[in-house]
């Protein structure tokens, strides 16, 4: 036990090249960040700028705790990545 934890943080760090590349583009144009929230109605993560919050549309899964938490990533990562915040406005309920 624990000695998987380890290769989870050695992929993550190639990842890092390709996000700094479509990073400074997106970056100039908003300061938006995926952020935990906490509430009465809703726990999880969502957009520092707006009312988007992650829903997951399914059960994540996976072979292995690993698998099954980086497809979670990866789903949550695509969504933020691809919400509009003028679409989710926190003036419109
Ligand atoms: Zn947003």
């Amino acid at each position: 036990m624990g000695n998987h934890v380890s290769s989870l943080d050695g992929k993550r760090v190639p990842g890092m090249g390709s996000d700094a590349e479509w990073g400074a583009a997106t970056q100039a144009a908003m300061s938006r960040e995926l952020v935990w929230i906490e509430q009465e109605r809703f726990r999880g993560f969502g957009c520092s700028e707006c009312g988007w919050r992650f829903k997951p549309s399914r059960t994540a899964t996976g072979a292995s705790f690993d698998e099954m938490m980086r497809n979670f990533e990866v789903q949550r990562d695509k969504e933020f990545t691809s919400h509009v915040c003028v679409d989710h406005s926190k003036g419109v309920r």
